[in-house]
């Protein structure tokens, strides 16, 4: 779920986020070599966390599906069930979270993600910061010990400073973050070793996703999935107009055809392509 809920912020952030604001940041940040290209991963363990069901398909849905071609062992945890965003005055939050499931196992299916890869921490919408942060610390450290992936993908906390205001955004960038340092520490939460055999992990590689134009510093070309992910993220019917103010379970086609021809226009290339920026990381800071 993006703020604030119109079709004009979303499709802005989605060409932003989504391309990364690639237009301007070439002159601003040396592109990193990663040990291995982000997008030629393959046969690898990935998690991606995702404060919302839609982040990971504005984000990263292109390097996802490239991803999942390279049989890559791909999980998707989705910190909240998104159950408040709907303007709509008949809607219900216990309907929406079945809605927003649904959506997102589309959106997955599509990029080719199975439903059983989805992992639903059950968070309601907008109230991620309010449960315990120990037990969601916890929580998120053992997945990552269970899964042991070569690469975790999150939101961006932000390089030098904490950049986001929206809650789960920003606390989902923050725990994750947390959890991967907690993660390969065996002294943290012993009990997961003790009572479920459950090893320290240190995570190899990060990329954090919805980066600055500063803090960019790899591009994944995206030109061959381009049309899925605009299906990916066509299939979250209810976060887009008109279906966000009077629910609807389908596009009219010319809507849908005028929606992705925005996203498409909006879309900034990088180098002439369709691109998808991250921030790779190898660490965590100690700072
Ligand atoms: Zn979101």
């Amino acid at each position: 779920m993006m703020l604030p809920y119109l079709i004009r912020s979303r499709i802005a952030l989605f060409a932003l986020t989504t391309f990364g604001w690639c237009a301007a940041l070439s002159a601003q940040s040396p592109s990193m070599a990663p040990p291995v290209a982000l997008e030629k991963l393959e046969g690898k363990t990935i998690l991606l966390f995702t404060p919302h069901p839609d982040d990971d398909a504005f984000c990263c849905a292109g390097t996802l599906a490239l991803l999942a071609k390279r049989k890559n062992n791909i999980h998707i945890f989705l910190y909240t069930n998104d159950d408040k965003g709907s303007y709509d005055p008949d809607m219900t939050s216990e309907r929406l979270a079945r809605i927003r499931k649904a959506e997102e196992e589309t959106a997955s299916r599509l990029i080719g993600i199975p439903k059983e890869n989805l992992h639903w921490m059950q968070f309601h919408d907008g109230m991620l910061e309010y449960a315990a942060p120990r037990d969601l610390v916890e929580q998120v450290t053992k997945s990552i010990r269970t899964y042991r992936p070569d690469l975790v993908m999150l939101i961006d906390p932000g390089s030098t400073v904490v950049r986001w205001h929206k809650t789960d955004h920003r606390m989902a960038a923050n725990n994750t973050m947390d959890a991967i340092r907690a993660a390969e520490w065996h002294l943290y939460f012993p009990n997961q070793r003790l009572h479920d055999g459950l090893q320290p992990w240190h995570v190899p590689m990060e990329a954090f996703y919805y980066v600055t134009p500063a803090d960019a510093n790899y591009w994944v070309n995206i030109d061959e999935v381009l049309d899925l992910k605009l299906d990916a993220a066509a299939a979250h019917v209810s976060q887009w107009e008109p279906s966000i103010r009077k629910y609807r379970a389908d596009w009219d086609p010319k809507e849908l055809e005028a929606m992705k021809q925005k996203l498409k226009a909006r879309a900034v290339k990088k180098d002439g392509h369709y691109v998808e920026a991250f921030r790779l990381g190898t660490g965590f800071s100690q700072q």
